[in-house]
């Protein structure tokens, strides 16, 4: 449907016409960054040139231009996401920030000895690390929720560890490691039956398929914004609105006062009391020129896209002798990690980038995830919208001349 191809897309790419060790490189390296497209580099390249200026203070031209450009992202990324209104969204480092806000925010204020935080084994470590800090804090509880064989979130078992304790539940949309896009909707009405909140961790998710957080129902939406075509360092959280304007400040500073004096502050509404300091200017106009890249483009078709490569991929690699596929959920994206018998994973990387083929190896920031597979350490390729089969054949043809070298 639709009938995107990549084709459509990777001229808008400078980055994808270079070479790698004498080869053109293939990037599958897209869960750990994507590339960006040259309408996001024009847009840095704009701003720095004709428009730099700090925003919200300073009554002159290019104060009030930089400020409208900043809302705007806002206002993109409300829309973006299916958010009521700009003011539920706060931005943020990335998806990293963005939980570390909801734990020291939300979380100091709200938990207690005796509470749960339910969390899958198969998180990012950003998921999990922040909660294990705030639960030694407040003494509260980090449970983690147990996966099946094939790398989903055992709906069993999280149902039986929800409780009257549970106050949150934090869940990734899709996992960096296997891929796994778990039922986030049915979860999230599962939890607020107890009255748990939800954070949904979106880092993987956005750059793949449609969002709509009001149809989830979560409380708080995260994600990064490299991992969606645009600069890194600039990410942003969604916050349920009637949530938003109750979090606590969680870091002071200049933006997000409303009056200061040495006995007392005042904080701004939300979401600027929640945005210390000179925000990532230039990092939100390159989010809003890649947020307006990606919408411009027929999204159910490049999903459809994604879907075919990603089935041509897990075939292709299936056919390389003593490659073994981690996980095998059937709601997916085509995050592809794998071990190949008799090399470790950082050899196959380091034969594949001879090649102009970047993936990564290693324990791709998710220990738990890989230790339920009896892992350590794994190579993953992870496809983007630009990626094509000819370039999957390509990934195969290296594995298996390095099978055959040996
Ligand atoms: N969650 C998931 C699922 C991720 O894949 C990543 C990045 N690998 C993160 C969180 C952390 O994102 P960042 O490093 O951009 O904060």
């Amino acid at each position: 449907p639709g009938g995107f191809t990549a084709e459509f897309v990777r001229h808008d790419f400078p980055i994808l016409h270079r070479t790698v060790n004498g080869h053109p490189l293939v990037w599958l390296d897209n869960a750990a960054t994507t590339q960006k497209p040259r309408q996001v580099i024009e847009a840095l390249t704009a701003y720095y040139g004709a428009a730099n200026s700090n925003i919200h203070r300073g009554a002159h031209t290019m104060a009030r231009e930089a400020t409208e450009a900043y809302e705007a992202g806002r206002a993109a990324v409300a829309d973006f996401l299916g958010a009521p209104g700009p003011d539920s969204i706060v931005f943020v480092r990335g998806t990293t920030e963005a939980v570390n806000l909801v734990a020291q925010s939300w979380g100091r204020a709200d938990l207690g000895p005796g509470d749960d935080i339910l969390v899958p084994v198969l998180e990012h470590h950003s998921d999990i690390v922040p909660w294990q800090m705030l639960a030694k804090e407040t003494r509260a509880r980090l449970v983690p929720v147990p996966l099946t064989p094939d790398g989903e979130i055992d709906q069993h078992a999280y149902a039986g560890l929800l409780s009257s304790r549970t106050r949150l539940v934090a869940i990734s949309h899709a996992s960096n490691v296997l891929g796994t896009v778990p039922p986030v909707k049915e979860m999230t009405a599962l939890a607020h039956r107890y009255g748990a909140k939800v954070l949904v961790d979106g880092a993987q998710a956005v750059a793949h398929f449609p969002v709509d957080v009001q149809d989830l129902d979560a409380d708080f939406y995260a994600f990064s914004g490299h991992k969606l075509f645009a600069p890194t360092g600039i990410g942003a959280l969604y916050v349920r609105p009637d949530l938003v304007s109750g979090l606590a400040p969680w870091q002071g500073g200049g933006n997000m006062i409303e009056s200061v004096d040495f006995g007392h502050t005042t904080f701004a509404p939300a979401p600027h009391r929640l945005e210390a300091g000179t925000g990532h200017i230039s990092g939100v106009i390159g989010l809003l020129a890649a947020v307006n890249w990606l919408t411009s483009l027929d999204r159910e078709s490049v999903a459809a896209y994604e879907e075919g490569l990603m089935t041509y991929a897990l075939q292709a690699l299936a056919t390389v002798p003593g490659l073994d596929l981690i996980g095998s959920a059937p709601d997916r994206i085509a995050v592809l990690t794998f071990t190949l018998a008799g090399h470790d994973p950082t050899t196959v990387a380091d034969w594949l980038d001879h090649d102009g083929i970047a993936i990564r190896a290693g324990h791709h920031c998710a220990q738990p995830a890989l230790a339920h597979y009896g892992l350590t350490s794994a190579a993953r390729a992870s496809l983007a919208l630009y990626n094509t089969s000819a370039e999957v054949d390509q990934l195969v043809a290296s594995l298996r001349r390095l099978q055959q070298s040996t």
